[in-house]
């Protein structure tokens, strides 16, 4: 049994009284619940394909000195945009491996005054096959990188481009219906986890918006976990990667049957739902990947182990098929649009030389200008019962679904620090990681987990991937405790899910 708390619609920017708390900023837009509250939505997809043909553009991800030399799919920033009562949230995301703070908070400055947004996030889908919007994987003499990787032209071009999406999403804003989804794909055939403890946060989730007059849908937003990285380190190719078959899918439909020729496929064929379909990466850390895992194209039964542009093909429409089923099958959830928005800016410390190498030749750069400091920030992102979680990197799953150890030869030897799980403390009922939002600040590792010097986890020889891609030991605790506090800030604010019928998840 739940209760509907009818409240007054309220906006307005709290700088709390309790100390902890203190830089939490906070939005919120609650429904009236007497006829006169106003639900919007709008969407938009703006592509930013890099001229691989003109530029030399560096794609990013995996090793330095990879030119791009063909684009196999566009690159985008798409964007959804919430507005209820008129308090309006901007959500996007970009093909990219990830984009900095600074570069979001000029997109903001250009953006949230005159489109009258409350709040803007921008995250990546953290793809390795698209161009360096970091400036970390541009060419080497040897080891010794000598240019940054992102491009000045290209750099302005997608603040222009992002502008453009929302821009645009805005203008779109209309009349709008929530329902979302939540379902476990499992990880065979779709994700493994190649550093111990073995933790996958295997949740898809899927929020379908629609116009409740038209029927039309608006946007669908696809949430999971897994690192865009089908292509392997060799490839030269520009992509999306699997989440550009996905979203293909979704928008124009699935047709991957042919009885005649394969009379014994189990795929099925799906309509296309039509508007904007948007991919948000999840908790990649630890790290979640699709390299190496056989993927089993149903139409023909073949089982695809190479790393290769078939595999990310198939990966993204097996995944769309589980979208599409889950729609069709499950009973969805009706979302009560009340929008609260809390964020908070922190500092996270940076101990990895290589970080602050790369700040001090200029190919990483941050304001602020000290490189042993970063300057991120963390927000929740509340559209009534579903909770997203905006984390500024890639976070270790067990920190967000539990499961965080402490291996015999970690650095720091005591007891698992982050928790009880974000997941577990997370408000809400449909809960999403926004990996990557609003920066990138790399590997979010549990600080039990650390381990850089001998000896080594789990008894192993040398110590595991991932401490090099991490700011320091500091960075999965800082955050974690930060979302918590995001968590705890919302004490004696409506938790309970408005009475609609829905299943639980
Ligand atoms: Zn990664």
């Amino acid at each position: 049994m739940t209760v509907r708390r009818i409240l007054t619609a309220v906006v307005f920017i709290v700088f709390a009284a309790k100390a902890s708390a203190e830089d939490i900023q906070t939005i919120e837009s609650l429904l009236r619940g007497d006829g006169t509250d106003v639900v919007l939505a709008g969407a938009a997809k703006v592509e930013i394909t890099p001229d691989v043909e003109n530029t030399e553009v560096w794609l990013a991800g995996y090793g330095n000195n990879r030119k791009a030399e063909r684009v196999a799919d566009p690159t985008w920033i798409r964007t959804f945009v919430i507005d209820v009562n008129d308090v309006r949230v901007s959500m996007s995301v970009i093909d990219c491996v990830g984009y900095g703070y600074d570069e979001v908070r000029a997109i903001r400055t250009e953006v949230m005054e005159k489109l009258n947004l409350s709040h803007v996030t921008i995250c990546s889908t953290h793809t390795h096959s698209g161009p360096d919007t970091i400036g970390i994987w541009g060419p080497t003499f040897g080891l010794v990188p000598y240019r940054s990787g992102f491009d000045e032209g290209y750099r302005s071009f997608v603040r222009e481009k992002a502008v453009e999406s929302i821009t645009k999403a805005v203008e779109n804003l209309q009349p709008a219906t929530i329902r979302a989804w939540q379902k476990k794909t499992g990880a065979e055939g779709f994700v493994r986890d190649s550093r111990r403890p073995h933790v996958i946060d295997d949740a898809m989730s899927v929020l379908s918006v629609t116009n409740p007059e038209s029927n039309a849908t608006i946007a669908t937003i696809v949430n999971w976990s897994n690192h865009p990285e089908t292509l392997p380190g060799e490839s030269k190719l520009l992509s999306s990667d699997y989440p550009h078959f996905l979203r293909e899918a979704i928008e124009t439909g699935l047709s991957r049957t042919n009885p005649e020729r394969y009379p014994n496929s189990t795929a099925e064929d799906f309509d296309g739902v039509g508007g904007v379909c948007l991919y948000f990466t999840g908790s990649v850390g630890g790290l979640m990947t699709p390299l190496d895992i056989p993927v089993t194209d149903p139409v023909t039964g073949t089982v695809i182990r190479e790393n290769n542009y078939d595999k990310t093909r198939v990966l993204g429409q097996n995944l769309a098929e589980f979208a599409f089923r889950m729609m069709r099958d499950e009973e969805p959830q009706y979302v009560t649009p009340q929008l609260i928005v809390r964020t908070k800016q922190i500092v996270v410390p940076v101990t990895n030389t290589t970080f602050i190498i790369a700040a001090r030749l200029g190919f990483l750069r941050r304001e602020g200008g000290d490189p042993t400091k970063m300057t991120t920030e963390v927000g929740l992102i509340r559209i009534g019962e579903v909770s997203f979680m905006n984390i500024p990197g890639e976070i270790y799953p067990e920190i967000v679904i539990g499961g965080v150890e402490n291996p015999e030869g970690a650095d720091f030897p005591h007891e698992p620090e982050e928790s009880p799980s974000l997941k577990e403390l997370c408000p809400g009922r449909i809960l999403m990681v926004n990996g990557l939002a609003n920066d990138e600040i790399g590997y979010l590792i549990p600080h039990s987990e650390w381990d850089e010097t001998a000896p080594n986890l789990y008894g192993a020889n040398g110590s595991p991937y991932g401490e090099e891609n991490s700011v320091g030991p500091e960075a999965g605790r800082t955050i974690y405790h930060s979302m918590a506090e995001l968590f705890g800030a919302s004490e004696g604010r409506p938790e309970e899910p408005a009475d609609n019928g829905g299943e639980d998840f």
